[in-house]
């Protein structure tokens, strides 16, 4: 975060302010870590901060303090809008084009708030007067604490906000083994257990609560997953009727695409999965190496993200889906080497 930006960011909030904090739609543990942890941090600085969230987060989130407290814009509709136009400022953490909060985008696309992203994808829009981006950064929950560190305030970090922090950091990293840990990540979240951060009950609640059905879930994905081997790619499909049959709940497909990575000799998994009520398949790339999943999504699936985890979407129905993903591939021959 440049020198300019830090400073903005320090009189901006020093004085009391309302404040809204937008994670992106569909949240996983490194928007719903960073927005509760700002969120906490503001509100014992006296600001009037609340959390607005586009719909509802899994329920292995639902335990992180102050989670009971997120307005969810699809269930709270009229108290979050209320609160988007009451906001001064705007917080948007862990995403960086408007595009990504759902039908949120158009309120905060005529909000006058100060905006402020921090994030950590990549090629971020302008819509934000203070910028915190950086695509070499773990999590946006690092960032958090980075930024709280530009404040000259970690002593401010509370267990509650190191539990957040923690687990975002745990989620994006997949355990701390992805490329963008560092040693840096390390020492955030060596400090964060010294500031009350409870790891293994952390990792507990995130990992080891699921239900039987989710688990039968995994079984068929598994199952149906196909390997390409002359493309070292592994995809895995998921139909709506496969959902309904194992009782799908939110967030129970959540890491199932990386089981295609642990395959020896397998550069880049996918999985697609039908969502017949949006009319759209929801795909979650996943690369290990150079080959670009942010670029391969956005050049032919309207996604992006980093460049080894990205999502997208696609209109059309498996089978063309399928047809057309793998028509992609011979282009990608030679970037897609194990
Ligand atoms: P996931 O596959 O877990 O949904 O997402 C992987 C990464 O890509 C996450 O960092 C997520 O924020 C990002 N991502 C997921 N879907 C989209 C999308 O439709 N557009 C963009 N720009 N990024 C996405
Ligand atoms: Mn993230």
């Amino acid at each position: 975060m440049n020198f300019q930006h830090i400073k903005a960011l320090k009189e901006l909030i020093s004085s009391p302010k309302t404040i809204a904090i937008i994670p992106h739609k569909n949240p996983d543990g490194d928007a719903i870590g960073s927005t509760l942890a700002l969120w906490h941090y503001l509100q014992n600085k006296g600001h009037k901060a609340t959390v607005v969230a586009p719909n509802d987060s899994p329920k292995f989130l639902k335990w992180m303090p102050g989670a009971e407290k997120i307005l969810n814009f699809e269930k709270d509709n009229s108290a979050s809008k209320t609160c988007l136009e009451e906001a001064e400022v705007i917080f948007t953490l862990d995403f960086n084009h408007l595009g990504r909060v759902g039908q949120m985008t158009e309120y905060l696309e005529k909000s006058t708030a100060v905006f402020v992203m921090v994030d950590h994808h990549q090629q971020p829009a302008d819509y934000a007067r203070i910028m915190y981006s950086d695509v070499n950064m773990s999590s946006t929950c690092e960032m958090v604490y980075e930024l709280i560190s530009y404040l000259d305030d970690l002593d401010a970090i509370t267990p509650e906000m190191a539990n957040c922090i923690y687990t975002g950091i745990m989620t994006d990293t997949g355990s701390f083994k992805f490329k963008a840990t560092t040693s840096n990540t390390h020492r955030v979240v060596a400090d964060l257990m010294d500031k009350g951060a409870e790891n293994t009950a952390i990792h507990h609640r995130i990992y080891d609560t699921n239900s039987p059905s989710r688990l039968h879930l995994l079984g068929c994905a598994l199952n149906n997953m196909v390997i390409l081997q002359e493309y070292h790619t592994a995809y895995i499909t998921l139909s709506q009727e496969e959902l309904d049959r194992f009782n799908y709940q939110k967030g129970d497909t959540e890491g199932f695409v990386n089981y295609g990575l642990t395959l020896e000799g397998i550069c880049f998994a996918v999985i697609f999965i039908e969502n017949k009520e949006e009319g759209i398949l929801k795909i979650s790339f996943r690369s290990v190496g150079d080959f670009s999943v942010n670029d391969f999504a956005r050049a032919h699936f309207q996604g992006g993200g980093h460049t080894n985890a990205a999502g997208g979407k696609s209109d059309m129905n498996i089978t063309d889906t399928i047809n057309y993903f793998t028509s992609l591939l011979p282009t990608y021959k030679k970037e897609l080497t194990a």
